[in-house]
């Protein structure tokens, strides 16, 4: 990349905020999609927002790719830089700028840590709810961008519903301020267009975010199973029964070995064939009533042990061991790739089963840890990526699942975003006309499309729209 670039950027962010040394861009090369790979040509890191809209302003003329990017633990390659260019790092925008403890927001630059921003506001008896399983590490703005989900989103809906206002930089450099926390905005919702954009629409550096009251008693069953069909037809059963709980958990045999066999270890008997970990929020009396109706309905199921966590540690343990299986997992083999599904919650038990088959008749083993209240499956494929056979078995055995959940009516993703790794798989889901006004959207904020390119939105459906990219534009996607 032209010198001159770099030497722009540095005069904007400085010496620390440019990264042009090979060995440290190539620690950028991929996110959790770790068999796609490409280093940036540069790696910028703006402490905020002006000087984010600076460095956009200055690279408008120089016609390069820009790919956003949070912790790059993304599983759907969202923030590799397929196309090179640079990419725009938010990790020193870590700011938690204001918590409104009587009006129940705060104000977050997007590079503040999922997990950070719960802490901030505990003493204010204050959460912020989205909780995916990576929140120790991912960031607000990575979760805006994906549009992520978690254990608790069963009850408390996902990032979407608590982002109450944006600030983002266009790829031209220009500021949207939407920061003003709005329960019904007036107008075009911009802030709803832009969660889930996966990066294509701008750069985000501030949210708003919802908080909600700590609940005041919070129970956690472990509930345990001879099969994983029961664990399944139990959840099925439990949500016709409208239940109130908070989340629902399912963990295979495979993933209760491999967190058992690691630091993380949390007391799951090793025995089970599947364990359902299930958690029940509010008051004393809604809490007790939901425990009583949950009950019989996993014991008519067959499961033959159900654990309460007497105190906050125990639940603590429970939940770490839950939210550490993918790293857990590393004991079974060097790579895994986790599968992203939305099926009906009445099918669950099938379902698995075909993803599983599915796997299992390419030799390939898979482990299955997934959000069993909102249908959300995660068959996630234990491989070494260093031996292609293995991965071309992965990458279709990925395929076929994706095309059984959607042919039982399910969805692409549940919340890990298309990103690059299931592009092809929008053309299977939406129509050509879908698409294209999807496109124009795209358009309407960037129209020569450098803002993450590759990623989301099928280049033949966006090369079709109305101002399609002139034919002599180098790499954009
Ligand atoms: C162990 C593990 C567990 C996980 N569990 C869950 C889970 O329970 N639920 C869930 O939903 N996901 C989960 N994920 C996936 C991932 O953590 C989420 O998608 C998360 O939101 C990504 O955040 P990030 O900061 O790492 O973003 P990145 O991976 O860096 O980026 C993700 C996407 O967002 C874009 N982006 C990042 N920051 C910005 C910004 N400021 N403005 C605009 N675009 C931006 C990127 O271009 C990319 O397209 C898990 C991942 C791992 C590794």
């Amino acid at each position: 990349m032209e010198p001159k670039i770099a030497d722009g950027l540095r005069a904007i962010v400085g010496d620390r905020g440019l990264t042009t040394n090979a060995t440290r861009r190539a620690t950028y090369e991929s996110d959790g999609l770790a068999h796609v790979r490409q280093v940036p040509d540069l790696v910028l890191m703006p402490r905020d927002t002006r000087e984010t809209a600076a460095a956009l302003r200055f690279l408008k003329e120089w016609n390069v790719p820009i790919v956003p990017r949070g912790a790059g633990t993304g599983l759907s390659g969202g923030a590799t830089p397929v196309a090179g260019g640079v990419l725009i790092s938010t990790a020193r925008m870590r700011d938690v700028i204001e918590v409104d403890s009587v009006n129940r927001f705060a104000r977050v630059q997007a590079g503040v840590v999922n997990v950070d921003l719960t802490h901030a506001c505990a003493d204010h008896g204050l959460f912020y709810a989205p909780d995916p399983s990576s929140q120790k590490a991912c960031t607000i703005g990575g979760n805006v961008a994906e549009n992520s989900g978690g254990p608790h989103c069963f009850k408390y809906g996902s990032t979407t519903q608590h982002v109450l206002g944006l600030v983002f930089v266009t790829i031209d450099g220009e500021i949207i301020d939407l920061a003003e926390p709005c329960v019904d905005p007036l107008g075009l919702d911009l802030v709803g267009v832009f969660v889930g954009s996966e990066g294509l629409l701008g750069i985000a550096t501030e949210v708003t975010v919802r908080l909600l009251p700590v609940p005041p008693v919070v129970e956690t069953l472990l509930a345990i199973f001879d099969d994983l069909d029961s664990a399944c037809d139990s959840v099925t059963d439990m949500i016709a029964a409208r239940l109130e709980m908070s989340a629902i958990e399912i963990l295979d045999k495979h993933t209760i070995d491999a967190i058992e066999a690691s630091v993380l270890a949390a007391g799951y008997p090793q025995n089970a064939q599947a364990v359902l970990l299930l958690e029940c929020e509010g008051s004393d009396v809604e809490v007790a009533a939901a425990l009583r109706d949950i009950e019989p309905i996993l014991a008519r199921h067959g499961a033959y042990d159900i654990r309460r966590a007497r105190a906050a540690d125990e639940r603590a343990r429970l939940w770490a061991g839950r939210k550490g299986a993918y790293g857990a997992m590393g004991r079974i083999a060097p790579d895994l790739y986790v599968t992203d599904a939305v099926v009906p919650r009445t099918r669950l038990r099938e379902l698995v089963r075909a993803t599983t088959d599915i796997c299992e008749k390419r030799g390939l083993k898979v482990a299955n840890v997934f959000h069993a209240g909102d249908g959300n499956l995660h068959p996630n494929i234990c491989y070494d990526r260093r031996d292609k056979d293995e991965l071309a078995r992965v990458l279709d055995a990925g395929d076929e699942i994706m095309r059984v959940c959607l042919a039982a009516g399910g969805s692409l993703t549940g919340e890990h975003g298309v990103g690059l790794e299931k592009i092809e798989g929008m053309e299977w889901l939406f129509s050509h006309d879908d698409l294209a006004a999807m496109c124009r959207v795209r358009e309407a904020f960037d129209p020569k499309r450098r803002m993450n390119p590759g990623k989301l939105l099928p280049m033949r459906a966006c090369m079709e729209t109305r101002s399609a990219v002139r034919p002599n534009e180098p790499r954009n996607g």
